[in-house]
């Protein structure tokens, strides 16, 4: 039966997609969006970009008002309304206007939750003392711009490093002029990227003057002591260290708001979100709920997951209303596609990472490779540190991070498709893509990690990881490094024996048959030609993913204090 009313909790990315397309299946339903917040259908995703400037005025984050959803859509959009209960046998939610003080009941035929997800604020001592921000609504962002308006030589201190914190500390530094510490209770900010992907992000952090502080939890705020000058608080780390803020972002990641569904005994799942069908249909089924708020299946590993980002909630938003009239089609779950810029760095990833496959035992291999970003011989080309895994045994392709100064979003977004569609490390490299020089090469990075992926799977050569390294340091095995000297100059793996490539055929009597060698280049390809000769004269060889570039990132690269 078609709802002729249509009820959504929520007005922002779920809510106000389902209400609109909702209208545009059925122009007779009565559709109400009841919104907390002051704004329906706000940019959260361009707020960072607000506090720093970049995107200048307030109105360009209110995509949408009332007045407007009203005229185009003939939507009853209710601000500052909050729904307190569901009556799930008469079918009403109570709500409390937040502006007028009263209180009603609202009849549905049909609800839609989209009730988002809250920052989280862990019970840590001082949390919530002035001139401590999250950053989630319009109001939020304004009132840090107002405390941080007059502030000469401002000090910030972001605790969390993902991707809130991330985006703040490169808008707090570029353009408030603030000095910004980085504190992250994780080793490595990013929590989607492997760890030696992340390790780029922590060089440029610090190359932007960003102090991190990793692996290290914030232990209590506090005030500050005489000689100690914070005008919010003094940042206690869990190893004693002391941080005076000026001001602090808290950015410590967010939680499905589910009271409201929880209360009204809808199912909860494990992670703590909605549990809903895959037509997105909740435990009642004159109940939806789409965005943060839900469990999706992760899209690789099968699990149940919480998933915070906008594309998902859009498309959620839109299914949700198709299922409602008459046009059921499935939300099959996610694969966490997700881009970040952080000065002069775009870092992203789709489907699973290692840490991910490992926990959940999936069988996986793991590639890295550092192509330019598009032809060498033409100007301003620059690297991508592109790491992919994907099924021994199949070749699918199960997961892609890809870190660099161009061409990130491309090579992530081509991969993410290939991802969606079961595509195989064969499927990569014959993918046909758009070359001319400015924009790519003949054969695309794409094609490239696709055909490096294709010669470890027909055993054309062996590799190793990273992390492995310590395994062939002599005198048990032999890493030997086919870079040019002046290449080497400038930092190589310690034990490493220098062979230059072209040298390697003349000087076979020097390495040793009975070991194992790891032969590294600055990226790969070397190493890659190297091993391949080297097999074909007997010798056991394996090459070094990433070689030294992913190397030295990993292992040298900013990791903080
Ligand atoms: P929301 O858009 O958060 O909307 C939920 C709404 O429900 C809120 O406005 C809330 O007030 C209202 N509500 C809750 N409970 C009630 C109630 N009881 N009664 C009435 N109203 C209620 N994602 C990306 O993919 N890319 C990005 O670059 C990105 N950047 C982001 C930057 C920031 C600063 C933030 C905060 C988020 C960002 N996201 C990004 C995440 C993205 O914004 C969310 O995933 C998306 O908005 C989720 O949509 P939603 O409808 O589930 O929840």
């Amino acid at each position: 039966m078609i709802p002729q009313r249509l009820v959504i909790v929520g007005g922002v990315a779920g809510g106000a997609s389902a209400a609109a397309r909702a209208r545009r299946l059925c122009e007779s339903c009565e559709i109400t969006i009841l919104e907390r917040g002051p704004h329906v259908s706000f940019a959260n995703c361009g707020l960072p970009y607000f506090v720093g400037g970049e995107i200048v005025r307030q109105d360009d984050l209110l995509l949408q008002t009332p007045a407007s959803l009203r005229a185009r859509f003939n939507l009853d959009v209710r601000v500052r309304s909050e729904v307190t209960s569901i009556d799930r046998v008469n079918r009403t939610v109570h709500v409390r206007d937040l502006a007028a003080g009263t209180e009603y009941d609202l009849p549905y035929d049909n609800l839609i939750l989209s009730t988002g997800a809250a920052p989280l604020l862990p019970p840590i001592p001082g949390i919530e003392r002035a001139g401590h921000f999250t950053v989630h609504t319009v109001p939020d962002v304004e009132r840090i711009r107002a405390w941080i308006r007059d502030c000469k030589a401002c000090h910030a201190v972001i605790v969390g490093g993902g991707f809130i914190g991330l985006e703040m500390a490169e808008q707090l530094v570029r353009h408030g002029g603030l000095g910004v510490q980085l504190v992250q209770s994780l080793p490595q900010v990013m929590g989607p990227l492997d760890p030696e992907m992340a390790a780029w992000l922590h060089r440029e952090l610090e190359g932007h003057g960003v102090e991190l502080f990793l692996g290290n939890p914030v232990a209590a705020f506090e005030d500050p002591r005489p000689g100690e000058s914070a005008r919010a608080s003094v940042v206690v780390l869990a190893d004693g260290r002391r941080l005076p803020a000026d001001t602090v972002v808290l950015s410590l990641g967010v939680r499905p708001r589910v009271q409201l569904a929880r209360d009204a005994g809808l199912e909860i799942g494990s992670r703590g979100g909605i549990r809903v069908s895959e037509h997105l249909q909740t435990s009642d089924p004159n109940i939806w709920a789409v965005g943060d708020a839900i469990e999706v299946r992760d899209a690789i590993t099968g699990a149940w997951s919480l998933l915070a980002l906008a594309g998902p909630a859009n498309r959620q938003g839109r299914l949700v209303a198709d299922n409602l009239f008459g046009r059921p089609a499935p939300f099959k779950g996610c694969w966490g596609t997700s881009i970040l810029r952080v000065f002069d760095l775009t870092a992203g990833c789709t489907g699973a990472n290692e840490k991910t496959l490992r926990a959940a035992g999936i069988p996986h291999q793991a590639l890295h490779l550092h192509p330019g970003s598009h032809a060498g011989y033409y100007p301003g080309a620059e690297p991508i540190a592109l790491k992919i895994l994907f099924a021994p045994d199949t070749g699918r392709l199960l997961g892609a991070q890809a870190v660099g100064r161009d061409g990130v979003d491309k090579r992530l977004d081509v991969l993410a498709t290939a991802l969606q569609a079961g595509m195989t490390v064969d499927g990569l490299a014959g993918l046909e893509l758009a070359y001319a020089p400015p924009f790519g090469s003949a054969k695309d990075p794409v094609n490239l990690v696709g055909m490096a992926a294709q010669n470890v799977r027909n055993g054309e050569v062996l590799t190793a990881q990273w992390s492995e390294v310590p395994q062939y340091a002599p005198p048990d095995a032999m890493i030997l490094d086919v870079r040019r000297r002046e290449e080497r100059d400038k930092g190589f793996i310690p034990g490493s024996v220098s062979i230059p490539l072209d040298e390697l055929r003349s000087r076979l009597g020097e390495l040793p048959k009975e070991r194992e060698i790891l032969v590294s280049c600055q990226t790969g390809q070397r190493a890659y030609f190297a091993c391949r000769l080297l097999s074909q004269h007997g010798f056991r060889v394996r090459n070094l993913s990433g070689a030294w570039r992913t190397w030295d990132a990993a292992t040298r690269g900013g990791r903080g204090h």
